[in-house]
């Protein structure tokens, strides 16, 4: 049967140089979109403004582009859904966040942070079963919330998470996956703008998704962001969450442990970007044929499915790169 064209994207927060894992997901969602014969998308997630690092996007731009790992729309090339940048889409959001608070399912919360850091604290220190927010300013108006300690003058939103949240979706590599049981999350922050699980939730749907492909990180944020869309009355996109790369200790890599974590770093040292991305390639998915390490990104495509892709954290070995690098 004929694929039905599919529309994917990656979404990178510019909070630094950009992670190797950022060229990782776009190969993957890069590949369904090519297959199916639909797009691929780029987005920046740009909402966390204490982490916001200017010149980090037009690192993703450019590392992405050596890598010929190219985008059908963007902040830089634009789309019929622009603006690609979530910095300027609050006005986008905030029709949602009304709706979410008018229907019942969001709330304000006017706890301080250092009550919130206390509460944690607690927590923490007396290994309750249940943690996350205790939901005190849940039903009560800004008068009674103010006659309490820690309260703040600006208020965030949160999602008034269920009991009964469904934790299980299916997902495109794993099958049946459950995650953990979330608290009521932060949707709308104090400086205006929304958090990740909310923008998410919006754009996918607005700029059209139907393949939501991410590290194994974001499996816990699944059920909420399901809520959302169902709150929202859309329909919920396919999931994928690939394996996350490992350090040969197997610990997750990060820019502070491995300089390979960087992307620009291969550009420094001279790798080819066809070796790289057949490594990346390899670390998410078998060979072909179970032995035919080399190919290129079109064979990759050719031979793409879901079912193939792994499910246990790959390992980055740089000796692989090395011997890829030669051939
Ligand atoms: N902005 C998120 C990140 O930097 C995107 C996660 C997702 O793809 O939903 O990883």
């Amino acid at each position: 049967a004929a694929l039905v064209p599919a529309r994917l994207r990656v979404a990178p927060s510019p909070t630094g140089d950009p992670h190797v894992g950022t060229a990782y997901m776009s190969l993957f969602n890069l590949a369904w979109a090519r297959k199916t014969g639909g797009q691929f998308v780029l987005r920046i997630e740009d909402t966390d403004r204490n982490r916001y690092v200017p010149e980090s996007e037009e690192q993703i731009f450019s590392t992405l582009r050596w890598l010929d790992l190219g985008w059908d729309e963007g902040p830089d090339v634009g789309g019929p859904y622009a603006p690609y940048r979530q910095s300027e889409r609050l006005d986008t959001y905030r029709p949602f966040v009304e709706q979410l608070l008018a229907d019942g399912h969001a709330y304000l919360c006017w706890c301080s942070g250092e009550r919130l850091a206390a509460l944690r604290a607690e927590q923490q220190a007396s290994k309750q079963a249940v943690t996350g927010y205790d939901r005190l300013c849940l039903g009560k108006t800004r008068e009674e919330r103010a006659a309490l300690p820690g309260f703040s003058e600006t208020p965030v939103v949160r999602m008034r998470i269920p009991d009964d949240v469904e934790l299980t979706f299916d997902d495109l590599v794993r099958g049946p996956v459950a995650a953990p049981h979330p608290d009521d999350q932060v949707i709308l922050k104090a400086d205006g703008f929304p958090t990740y699980h909310l923008a998410v939730v919006v754009d996918d749907h607005l700029m059209g998704i139907t393949h939501v492909v991410r590290g194994e990180e974001w499996i816990s944020s699944t059920p909420k962001h399901a809520l959302l869309y169902r709150w929202l009355g859309w329909d919920v996109p396919a999931f994928a969450h690939m394996p996350l790369l490992r350090n040969t200790d197997k610990s997750k890599i990060s820019k502070r442990k491995n300089p390979a974590a960087r992307l620009m770093w291969f550009r420094e040292q001279g790798y080819l970007p066809e070796a790289l991305v057949n490594f990346l390639q390899l670390l998410g998915y078998p060979p072909a044929d179970g032995e035919q390490e080399v190919s290129t990104f079109d064979e990759f495509v050719a031979g793409f499915d879901w079912s193939k892709v792994n499910t246990v954290g790959p390992v980055f070995d740089l000796d692989k790169l090395n011997w890829l690098n030669g051939h």
